[in-house]
Protein backbone atom coordinates (compact mmCIF):
# COMPACT_ATOMS: atom_id res chain seq x y z
CA UNK A 1 0.00 0.00 0.00
CA UNK A 2 1.01 3.36 -0.84
CA UNK A 3 2.31 5.17 2.28
CA UNK A 4 1.40 8.91 1.31
CA UNK A 5 -1.35 10.97 2.51
CA UNK A 6 -2.35 13.94 -0.07
CA UNK A 7 -3.14 17.27 1.23
CA UNK A 8 -4.92 19.52 -1.35
CA UNK A 9 -6.49 23.13 -1.21
CA UNK A 10 -6.24 26.39 -2.32
CA UNK A 11 -3.89 29.09 -1.00
CA UNK A 12 -3.29 29.85 1.92
CA UNK A 13 -5.60 27.35 3.56
CA UNK A 14 -3.02 25.80 6.31
CA UNK A 15 -1.98 22.95 3.58
CA UNK A 16 2.03 23.03 4.38
CA UNK A 17 1.51 23.85 8.23
CA UNK A 18 -1.50 20.98 8.54
CA UNK A 19 0.76 18.80 6.45
CA UNK A 20 3.94 19.55 8.13
CA UNK A 21 2.49 18.81 11.60
CA UNK A 22 0.98 15.45 10.79
CA UNK A 23 3.85 14.06 9.76
CA UNK A 24 6.05 14.97 12.52
CA UNK A 25 3.40 13.26 14.68
CA UNK A 26 3.31 10.27 12.27
CA UNK A 27 6.86 10.05 12.03
CA UNK A 28 6.56 10.79 8.20
CA UNK A 29 8.23 12.76 5.49
CA UNK A 30 6.37 16.03 4.43
CA UNK A 31 6.71 17.14 0.71
CA UNK A 32 5.77 20.84 -0.27
CA UNK A 33 5.17 20.22 -3.61
CA UNK A 34 4.01 23.87 -4.52
CA UNK A 35 7.73 24.41 -3.16
CA UNK A 36 9.12 22.89 -5.88
CA UNK A 37 7.04 24.99 -8.49
CA UNK A 38 8.31 28.26 -6.46
CA UNK A 39 11.65 26.91 -6.75
CA UNK A 40 11.46 26.71 -10.40
CA UNK A 41 9.58 29.93 -10.86
CA UNK A 42 12.47 31.71 -8.59
CA UNK A 43 15.57 29.89 -11.28
CA UNK A 44 12.97 30.91 -14.31
CA UNK A 45 12.32 34.44 -12.82
CA UNK A 46 16.67 35.11 -11.58
CA UNK A 47 18.01 33.87 -14.69
CA UNK A 48 15.69 34.89 -17.44
CA UNK A 49 14.91 37.65 -16.08
CA UNK A 50 11.29 38.80 -15.21
CA UNK A 51 10.97 39.89 -18.63
CA UNK A 52 12.10 36.17 -20.00
CA UNK A 53 8.86 36.37 -20.59
CA UNK A 54 7.43 39.43 -22.30
CA UNK A 55 4.29 40.86 -22.12
CA UNK A 56 1.50 38.32 -23.89
CA UNK A 57 4.54 35.55 -24.53
CA UNK A 58 4.66 32.58 -22.87
CA UNK A 59 7.30 31.63 -20.24
CA UNK A 60 9.92 29.15 -22.46
CA UNK A 61 9.01 25.86 -21.07
CA UNK A 62 11.97 23.84 -22.41
CA UNK A 63 14.29 26.80 -21.19
CA UNK A 64 13.38 26.43 -18.06
CA UNK A 65 13.39 22.58 -17.72
CA UNK A 66 17.17 22.92 -18.68
CA UNK A 67 17.82 25.05 -15.79
CA UNK A 68 16.11 22.88 -13.91
CA UNK A 69 18.73 19.88 -14.82
CA UNK A 70 21.48 22.20 -14.96
CA UNK A 71 21.77 24.14 -11.68
CA UNK A 72 19.62 22.13 -11.04
CA UNK A 73 16.52 22.52 -8.83
CA UNK A 74 15.97 19.74 -6.65
CA UNK A 75 14.39 18.90 -3.70
CA UNK A 76 16.40 17.31 -0.76
CA UNK A 77 15.31 15.25 2.13
CA UNK A 78 16.54 17.42 5.11
CA UNK A 79 15.60 15.21 8.61
CA UNK A 80 11.79 14.59 7.36
CA UNK A 81 11.13 17.46 5.29
CA UNK A 82 12.08 18.18 1.69
CA UNK A 83 14.08 21.03 1.10
CA UNK A 84 13.75 22.97 -1.90
CA UNK A 85 17.30 23.84 -3.71
CA UNK A 86 18.48 25.75 -6.71
CA UNK A 87 22.09 25.49 -7.54
CA UNK A 88 23.01 23.70 -4.35
CA UNK A 89 21.88 26.97 -1.89
CA UNK A 90 18.82 26.28 0.57
CA UNK A 91 15.45 28.39 -1.40
CA UNK A 92 12.97 28.29 1.31
CA UNK A 93 12.84 31.58 2.28
CA UNK A 94 13.87 33.00 -1.00
CA UNK A 95 10.59 31.17 -3.01
CA UNK A 96 8.03 32.57 -0.74
CA UNK A 97 8.29 36.69 -2.35
CA UNK A 98 6.03 38.81 -3.97
CA UNK A 99 8.01 38.28 -7.30
CA UNK A 100 8.10 34.54 -7.04
CA UNK A 101 4.40 34.30 -6.25
CA UNK A 102 3.49 36.98 -9.05
CA UNK A 103 4.22 34.21 -11.81
CA UNK A 104 4.24 30.54 -10.33
CA UNK A 105 0.83 30.04 -11.47
CA UNK A 106 1.21 31.29 -14.87
CA UNK A 107 4.79 28.71 -14.69
CA UNK A 108 2.82 25.67 -12.84
CA UNK A 109 -0.01 25.92 -15.70
CA UNK A 110 3.00 25.10 -18.06
CA UNK A 111 2.15 20.97 -19.10
CA UNK A 112 5.80 19.82 -19.45
CA UNK A 113 6.51 22.01 -16.35
CA UNK A 114 4.21 19.86 -14.45
CA UNK A 115 5.47 16.54 -16.03
CA UNK A 116 8.68 17.57 -14.39
CA UNK A 117 7.37 18.27 -11.39
CA UNK A 118 5.17 15.05 -11.13
CA UNK A 119 8.57 13.06 -11.87
CA UNK A 120 10.81 14.78 -8.77
CA UNK A 121 7.66 14.17 -6.59
CA UNK A 122 7.32 10.43 -7.05
CA UNK A 123 10.74 9.96 -7.52
CA UNK A 124 10.84 11.81 -3.66
CA UNK A 125 8.41 9.16 -2.45
CA UNK A 126 10.15 6.58 -3.25
CA UNK A 127 12.95 7.80 -1.90
CA UNK A 128 11.06 8.89 1.17
CA UNK A 129 9.51 5.54 2.26
CA UNK A 130 6.33 6.35 0.55
CA UNK A 131 6.63 3.58 -1.45
CA UNK A 132 5.10 0.91 1.10
CA UNK A 133 6.80 -1.74 2.49
CA UNK A 134 5.73 -0.07 6.10
CA UNK A 135 7.88 2.30 8.30
CA UNK A 136 7.71 6.00 7.19
CA UNK A 137 5.20 7.55 4.19
CA UNK A 138 5.02 11.14 3.10
CA UNK A 139 2.81 14.07 3.77
CA UNK A 140 2.14 15.27 0.33
CA UNK A 141 0.49 18.61 -0.15
CA UNK A 142 -0.51 20.80 -3.12
CA UNK A 143 -3.40 21.43 -5.40
CA UNK A 144 -3.21 18.00 -7.87
CA UNK A 145 -1.97 15.35 -5.16
CA UNK A 146 -4.83 13.47 -4.59
CA UNK A 147 -6.33 13.57 -8.39
CA UNK A 148 -3.43 13.38 -10.56
CA UNK A 149 -0.37 12.67 -8.46
CA UNK A 150 -0.66 10.10 -6.50
CA UNK A 151 -4.14 9.51 -6.78
CA UNK A 152 -4.00 5.76 -5.25
CA UNK A 153 -3.15 7.58 -1.91
CA UNK A 154 -5.28 5.50 0.69
CA UNK A 155 -6.08 9.25 2.69
CA UNK A 156 -7.04 12.54 0.43
CA UNK A 157 -7.78 15.20 2.33
CA UNK A 158 -9.13 18.94 0.40
CA UNK A 159 -8.80 21.81 3.10
CA UNK A 160 -10.60 24.87 2.70
CA UNK A 161 -11.09 28.27 4.50
CA UNK A 162 -12.99 31.09 3.73
CA UNK A 163 -11.25 34.16 1.56
CA UNK A 164 -10.93 36.59 4.59
CA UNK A 165 -9.74 33.74 7.14
CA UNK A 166 -6.95 32.66 4.75
CA UNK A 167 -6.00 36.44 3.94
CA UNK A 168 -5.83 37.23 7.97
CA UNK A 169 -4.02 34.08 8.33
CA UNK A 170 -1.49 34.80 5.56
CA UNK A 171 -0.85 38.68 6.50
CA UNK A 172 -0.37 37.12 10.76
CA UNK A 173 1.95 34.57 9.13
CA UNK A 174 3.81 37.40 7.75
CA UNK A 175 3.50 39.20 11.28
CA UNK A 176 1.49 42.15 9.50
CA UNK A 177 -1.33 44.33 11.10
CA UNK A 178 -4.53 42.46 10.34
CA UNK A 179 -6.27 45.52 9.22
CA UNK A 180 -9.41 45.61 6.85
CA UNK A 181 -8.45 47.21 3.79
CA UNK A 182 -5.25 44.43 3.85
CA UNK A 183 -7.06 41.93 4.47
CA UNK A 184 -9.48 43.11 1.60
CA UNK A 185 -6.33 43.41 -0.77
CA UNK A 186 -5.08 40.11 0.30
CA UNK A 187 -7.82 38.01 0.31
CA UNK A 188 -8.27 39.37 -3.69
CA UNK A 189 -4.75 38.03 -4.60
CA UNK A 190 -5.41 34.77 -2.94
CA UNK A 191 -8.86 34.83 -5.30
CA UNK A 192 -6.92 35.22 -8.16
CA UNK A 193 -4.21 32.87 -7.79
CA UNK A 194 -7.26 30.20 -7.13
CA UNK A 195 -8.49 31.32 -10.15
CA UNK A 196 -5.81 30.89 -12.21
CA UNK A 197 -5.21 27.41 -10.32
CA UNK A 198 -8.78 26.20 -10.50
CA UNK A 199 -9.38 26.98 -14.61
CA UNK A 200 -6.29 25.36 -16.49
CA UNK A 201 -6.57 23.35 -18.27
CA UNK A 202 -4.47 20.37 -16.85
CA UNK A 203 -4.82 19.30 -13.33
CA UNK A 204 -6.94 22.00 -12.07
CA UNK A 205 -7.48 22.46 -8.39
CA UNK A 206 -10.40 20.42 -7.45
CA UNK A 207 -11.10 17.87 -4.63
CA UNK A 208 -10.48 14.35 -5.75
CA UNK A 209 -13.82 12.57 -6.08
CA UNK A 210 -12.71 10.26 -2.60
CA UNK A 211 -11.33 13.15 -0.48
CA UNK A 212 -12.59 14.29 3.03
CA UNK A 213 -13.42 18.20 2.58
CA UNK A 214 -12.33 19.64 6.07
CA UNK A 215 -13.70 23.32 6.16
CA UNK A 216 -11.01 24.69 8.84
CA UNK A 217 -12.34 28.08 8.84
CA UNK A 218 -13.29 28.00 12.57
CA UNK A 219 -10.84 25.47 13.43
CA UNK A 220 -7.47 26.11 15.36
CA UNK A 221 -4.18 24.73 13.80
CA UNK A 222 -4.05 22.12 16.10
CA UNK A 223 -7.68 20.88 15.61
CA UNK A 224 -7.16 20.39 12.05
CA UNK A 225 -4.08 18.49 12.29
CA UNK A 226 -5.62 16.09 15.54
CA UNK A 227 -8.70 15.38 12.83
CA UNK A 228 -6.11 14.82 10.33
CA UNK A 229 -3.99 12.59 12.40
CA UNK A 230 -7.04 10.51 13.41
CA UNK A 231 -7.98 10.01 10.00
CA UNK A 232 -4.45 8.50 9.25
CA UNK A 233 -4.43 6.10 12.14
CA UNK A 234 -7.62 4.46 11.20
CA UNK A 235 -6.22 4.10 7.19
CA UNK A 236 -3.15 3.33 7.58
CA UNK A 237 -2.90 0.81 10.87
CA UNK A 238 0.68 -0.50 12.36
O1 LIG B 1 1.19 25.90 -2.21
P1 LIG B 1 1.73 27.20 -2.78
O2 LIG B 1 0.78 28.33 -2.62
O3 LIG B 1 3.09 27.51 -2.31
O4 LIG B 1 1.86 26.90 -4.35
C1 LIG B 1 2.28 27.89 -5.25
C2 LIG B 1 1.66 27.66 -6.61
O5 LIG B 1 2.18 26.46 -7.19
C3 LIG B 1 0.14 27.49 -6.64
O6 LIG B 1 -0.55 28.73 -6.68
C4 LIG B 1 -0.05 26.70 -7.92
O7 LIG B 1 -0.06 27.54 -9.06
C5 LIG B 1 1.19 25.84 -8.00
N1 LIG B 1 0.96 24.47 -7.52
C6 LIG B 1 0.36 23.59 -8.39
N2 LIG B 1 0.21 22.28 -8.05
C7 LIG B 1 0.62 21.83 -6.85
C8 LIG B 1 1.22 22.72 -5.92
C9 LIG B 1 1.36 24.05 -6.29
O8 LIG B 1 -0.03 23.97 -9.50
N3 LIG B 1 0.49 20.54 -6.56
Amino acid sequence: MLRVIAIDGPAASGKSSTAGLVAQQLGWAHLDSGALYRALTLAAVDTLGEGGRRKGEEWPAQRILDLADRLPVRLVLVGAKFRPEVAGADVEEAIRTERVTRYVSVVAAIPEIRTWVNTQQRKAVEGGGGGGGGGRGVVVDGRDIGTVVFPEAPLKIFLTATPDERARRRLSQRGQAVDVELVRRESEALAARDAADSNRRIAPLKPAPDAVLLDTTALTLEEQVMHVVELARQRFPG
